[in-house]
């Protein structure tokens, strides 16, 4: 709808209504008060600390029209209901990542990061410019929820371990919190993965509930004080190379919008993907240091005969879930012409820009 036939509309439901004249009408509107769910422990940063940003930023955008408040995980739900609370309307918005819905929508993970697939930046442009985001919202139609990127974690780190990785042995019986497709493959490799919210991982690791855990990199895992219940810290992040955060926004709420909000909600979302992706490169470096010189973390890489192992895994597992379920395929078949094309540009580019710098 054009922005005049929009106010004369609102000016017709305003003289109607005996209410005020109708470019006030327009320009104050109804006062649209939205929940915001996460899947984040309340201000954790970057992950919870982007979310208020995006519901702060959509307060400001559309000058208090919409205002939003953000809940952290088992404030108003559990952190795993997230995608159910938006799906219902209990929230309007959330904050997560696909993968933490395979147990409802397998594909989906998809959507957050393929384990040795593609990094934040590749993982982006194929969701903004290579059919991913269109592949999203085909995938979350059938739940009435708009999904949105809204955030990328970059490279991961392998994650901390209270045993040596010296061999695919030792990864067999490793009870170890993984999510989505990389739990996967762990599970192939012989080892038992468990899916816990971030708010449960240091007490299961220092109870030995758990014998590894992986969470996000140097900067959130610090603020966890994972240092603090596990001996070692193992790179690299072989099964997030690029986590895509997303956004849900209740079908129905933002239909009801205005075609400014509209823009203004989507936009938003952008401005957050890009912002806590810069975020994340900026702070990692300043907390491994700080793990490295005054926590004395062991850093250590992961053989490379484990490595290869976990790639030939990742491909097996990956390739099945194509080949069983013809939404996977659909998604896979897409995702995998995007990766083959850019990363034969990013051999020539990025990659050996990295190796002679
Ligand atoms: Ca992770």
């Amino acid at each position: 709808m054009k922005r005049r036939d929009f106010i004369k509309q609102a000016g017709v439901g305003a003289v109607a209504a005996g209410a005020a004249a109708a470019p006030a009408i327009a320009k104050a509107g109804t006062k649209i008060k939205w929940k915001m769910v996460t899947t984040w422990p309340k201000n954790f940063p970057v992950l919870g600390t982007g979310a208020n940003e995006l519901a702060e930023l959509i307060t400001k955008m559309t000058d208090g029209r919409i205002k939003i408040k953000v809940y952290g995980a088992g404030e108003l739900i559990p952190a795993f209901e997230v995608f159910d609370a938006v799906s219902r309307g209990t929230a309007e918005m959330g904050h997560g990542s696909a993968y933490y819905w395979k147990g409802k929508i397998e594909e989906a993970q998809f959507f957050s990061t393929v384990p040795f697939g593609m990094n934040g930046q590749e993982m982006t442009a194929w969701l903004y410019y290579g059919g991913g985001m269109e592949l999203w919202q085909e995938t979350y139609e059938p739940f009435g929820i708009i999904p949105a990127a809204a955030g990328n974690t970059l490279v991961q780190m392998a994650g901390w371990f209270n045993r040596e990785i010296n061999s695919t042995k030792d990864l067999e019986g490793l009870k170890m919190r993984i999510p989505g497709l990389g739990g996967e493959v762990l599970k192939r490799a012989g080892g038992t993965p468990v899916n816990l919210p971030g708010g449960e991982l240091f007490t299961s690791l220092k109870t030995g509930a758990i014998d590894a855990t992986e969470w996000v990199g140097p900067y959130n895992d610090l603020a966890f004080g994972l240092h603090k219940a596990a001996k070692y810290y193992y790179y690299p992040g072989w099964h997030e190379p690029g986590t895509t955060l997303e956004a849900l926004i209740n079908k129905k709420a933002y239909e009801d919008l205005a075609a400014d909000l509209k823009v203004i909600v989507k936009n938003a979302c952008k401005v957050v993907n890009q912002d806590m992706s810069l975020e994340f490169a900026a702070k990692n470096n300043q907390a491994l240091d700080t793990l490295v010189n005054k926590h004395k973390v062991d850093v250590r890489k992961l053989p490379d005969d484990v490595l290869a192992r976990l790639k030939v895994l990742s491909l097996e597992v990956v390739s099945e879930l194509a080949a069983k379920n013809s939404a996977a395929k659909k998604i896979h078949d897409s995702y995998s012409k995007f990766y083959k094309q850019i990363a034969a540009w990013n051999e020539i580019s990025e990659k050996i820009y990295f190796n002679v710098r």
